[in-house]
């Protein structure tokens, strides 16, 4: 059932958006191909836990879908673990590592739905969740249902190739069994580094920028050696401890974490000749905003 003018600030993990016109939530395949169907030919946003994910103070203009239901559940089976697409990151991370499960560690610590890690790609600098997918499956505006692999979704940094509309539903990842103290450690070293350099105590949606790659410096790097790091628009703030997230300290508008990433990304390009690209997803801006960002090429 749709439900209209529904406010999306705190589904996002920025605590920051305005609202979604008509939302559903679907807990089964068939309640979602009925979703859509409704909507005829108009096109579904798909949210998950909102932790990568820029929503417009005006909302993002168009009807969102949330995965519930079946979507959420996750399986170990004898080489793989087979997960929903609104199953949480962290959930299928921590039976991973109970199961003694290699692999998973690249994704401890993040927050957020596996259908936003497929989307996003989601991972370590150099490893990436669809490194480890053997399959997934996805429903198109149409309704039907594909299986699709790495091959067809061209895989890249926080990156894939892939319809607008489609959503994904479900995916298998393989996950081989391996030393259970060695799969501990790994996991314990990631979110000890994850947790000591980077913000978990306020609102963030993570990374702002990818990293450009060698031989240019990180994100953060640029973000500090431009002079951002601490500053403030409105209620953003480029995060003092991470320059590479920005932070709500309260009353955070949309729009102060735009102004933020457009100084940013100008000081950026003036003194250091390098245009950053947001990691981030963005919902109901302008055509002209977003290519001030450098958004729209993910
Ligand atoms: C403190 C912090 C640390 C983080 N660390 C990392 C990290 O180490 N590595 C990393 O990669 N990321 C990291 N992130 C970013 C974020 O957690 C990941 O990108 C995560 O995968 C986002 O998932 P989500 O469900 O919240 O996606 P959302 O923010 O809800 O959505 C992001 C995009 O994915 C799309 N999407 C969501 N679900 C689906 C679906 N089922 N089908 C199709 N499209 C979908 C949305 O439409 C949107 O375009 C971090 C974030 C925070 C706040």
């Amino acid at each position: 059932m749709w439900m209209r003018n529904v406010p999306l600030d705190l589904r996002t993990r920025w605590r920051i958006g305005g609202q979604a016109p008509e939302l559903a939530e679907a807990s089964s395949q068939e309640e979602l191909r009925g979703l859509l169907a409704e909507l005829e030919g108009e096109t579904a946003l798909v949210l998950g836990g909102g932790a990568n994910l820029l929503v417009s103070d005006q909302g993002p203009g168009a009807p969102v879908v949330v995965l519930g239901g079946e979507f959420k559940r996750q399986e170990v089976l004898e080489d793989t673990i087979r997960v929903g697409a609104a199953a949480s990151i962290a959930g299928v991370v921590q039976a991973a590592r109970r199961a003694a499960r290699s692999g998973l560690w690249i994704l401890e610590a993040v927050p957020g739905t596996m259908g936003g890690a497929l989307r996003l790609n989601a991972g370590t600098a150099d490893e990436w969740i669809w490194d480890r997918v053997l399959w997934a499956e996805v429903m198109l505006s149409d309704g039907s249902v594909e299986r699709v692999v790495a091959e067809d979704v061209q895989p890249s940094y926080r990156a894939i190739e892939l319809d607008p509309g489609a959503i994904f539903l479900r995916a298998e990842v393989r996950a081989p069994p391996a030393d259970a103290a060695r799969v501990r450690q790994e996991h314990m070293q990631r979110r000890i580094e994850k947790l000591r350099a980077q913000v978990y105590d306020k609102p963030t949606c993570g990374s702002t920028w990818k990293n450009p790659g060698a031989p240019s410096p990180s994100a953060w790097e640029l973000v500090e050696l431009v002079g951002m790091r601490g500053e403030k628009r409105g209620g953003a703030q480029v995060s003092p401890k991470h320059a590479n997230f920005i932070v709500n300290l309260g009353d955070a508008k949309a729009q102060d974490v735009i102004d933020l990433m457009i100084e940013t990304r100008r000081r950026v390009h003036e003194e250091k000749g390098i245009f950053l690209e947001p990691e981030l997803h963005f919902w109901g801006f302008p055509g002209e905003v977003l290519r001030e960002l450098g958004a729209g090429t993910t």
